[in-house]
């Protein structure tokens, strides 16, 4: 049956001899739809073109409000939809259907390198790799293919991604007891500071324009991570006074959920740092300190002009040392100390600012101190999101996948889908992944990137064996 549980929308007059007992049935006489299931001419294959065509009429028979329940579909009736989009070509519809149910959480990192070198990175994000033929920055007509495929198919459906996410996310945190909105990130293993791609003319598009692109294709604000960057680096302190700017202006602040520095005490310089104290080195020690704090003071010296936005704020990860010695580098108390240095260094910055006298942001003392203050305030939360479990299972992860579906070797489609908090995550190759915290899943849909053929970095958590098939719904 191809409706099921869905009134139809279209009005017919009273005398008219189609009655309610037949009225699935108008849609099948229509000469469009003439070669399913009920058929004057029998059946055929569809055309591409014929294909689209019947799909729109479907589209075009539901208000949007019904639209949005298109599990209650036959999907197949769809099929053909996405004709002419280049990055859905060779995608079955249920396939494109799971994309945009999906997008509650997604990552489309547009660069996989990351300097940080943090040891307790559970994505593994490590620099450039030399001397390999795999790929770790998107090509922008991809990216572009991508983000406006989506912005048609969404039109063709009158689908909501950002309607639909809220949705499925509300329904799956519910067990949970936390709420979370969903957000883009275009970013996995990489930190926001590098995130830029060049198009094929040599045009540099940066974090701002390539989310606002991501944001309009799905309704879904951005998220921005950085742990911070040496303030010599001119180009990326460039960079980083534009998005500060941009997001500044209270009519871009719709784009953005959230703009994060990151102030890890397992930071890779943090870890060097504590590798000289450990050996009893404390000039060397005092020295890389000295350049973690001055990276982090000046990140939050940049985003100055966002103290005052809900979306600026800087988080703090600790690990619990009370039940395991070896995390004593990483605890709270490092944490608030290596904090307490930090604003003190800041607000060191902005009285600067008032001695030399060019008043970037602070004109006097109490400007410097009400700034400083206002950073604290950002500061408040302190995650703890290091357990000596999580940590081991954080570096065992990359060697040994910590696994659900290792446990429940008969997991099935549905278990990893309902049972998890996922995201969504396409590389840059245009796989398509599901993955949590521990897990990575792939999936059986590449988008049909230019690229779709190039190997990519590893990924991490190393992906699951099984393949969860989204046309099908299985998970083999
Ligand atoms: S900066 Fe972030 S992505 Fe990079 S290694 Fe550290 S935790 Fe991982």
């Amino acid at each position: 049956m191809f409706i099921k549980n869905i009134s139809i929308p279209f009005t017919y007059k009273n005398n008219s001899n189609i009655s309610d007992s037949n009225i699935n049935n108008r849609i099948f006489y229509d000469k469009k739809l003439a070669t399913d299931t009920v058929s004057f001419k029998g059946n055929k294959e569809l055309s591409d073109v014929e294909k689209y065509e019947r799909a729109i009429d479907i589209v075009d028979c539901f208000s949007k409000k019904q639209i949005q329940n298109m599990d209650d579909f036959d999907q197949k009736h769809l099929e053909g939809i996405q004709y002419g989009l280049k990055t859905f070509e060779d995608l079955s519809f249920p396939q494109i259907y799971f994309l945009l149910s999906n997008m509650g959480e997604i990552s489309v990192p547009v660069v996989r390198d990351c300097s940080g070198m943090c040891p307790a990175c559970n994505v593994n994000g490590r620099p450039k790799e030399r001397n390999t033929d795999a790929i770790s920055r998107m090509d922008f007509e991809d990216f572009k293919n991508f983000t406006d495929d989506i912005k048609e198919i969404s039109r063709r459906l009158n689908f909501d991604c950002a309607a639909k996410s809220l949705e499925k996310l509300i329904n799956d945190t519910k067990e949970y007891g936390y709420y979370t909105m969903p957000s883009s990130a275009l970013f996995y293993d990489s930190d926001g500071k590098d995130i830029w791609l060049k198009d094929e003319n040599g045009k540099i598009h940066e974090f701002p324009e390539l989310n606002k692109m991501l944001y309009e294709a799905t309704g879904i604000k951005g998220i921005f991570d950085t742990a911070g960057w040496a303030p010599r680096n001119t180009i990326v302190q460039t960079r980083m006074e534009k998005l500060v700017n941009y997001y500044s202006k209270p009519e871009n602040q719709k784009e953005i959920d959230q703009i994060n520095i990151s102030l890890n005490p397992y930071h890779g310089i943090m870890e060097k740092a504590n590798e000289y104290k450990n050996k009893g080195d404390i000039t060397s020690y005092t020295r890389m300190k000295k350049t973690y704090i001055n990276n982090i003071v000046n990140a939050m010296y940049t985003c100055t002009p966002l103290v005052d936005s809900d979306c600026y704020q800087i988080l703090i990860k600790a690990a619990d040392s009370t039940q395991d010695n070896r995390f004593k580098d990483y605890d709270q108390d490092v944490c608030i100390n290596l904090l307490k240095e930090i604003i003190k260094t800041l607000f060191d910055r902005y009285l600067q600012d008032v001695q030399e006298g060019n008043y970037k942001y602070a004109k006097n003392f109490e400007e410097a101190q009400m700034l400083a203050s206002k950073q604290v305030a950002k500061c408040s939360t302190l995650l703890i999101n290091l357990t000596p479990s999580a940590k081991n299972n954080i570096f065992s992860t990359i060697k040994d996948n910590y696994s659900y579906v290792k446990n429940k070797p008969k997991a099935s489609f549905n278990d990893v889908m309902q049972t998890k908090l996922n995201n969504l995550l396409v590389d840059v190759n245009g796989e398509v992944y599901i993955n949590n915290d521990h897990e990575l899943f792939k999936t059986d849909i590449c988008l049909n990137f230019k690229n779709k053929n190039k190997k990519t970095k590893q990924l991490y958590p190393l992906p699951n064996k099984r393949i969860l098939n989204t046309k099908d719904k299985t998970f083999n």
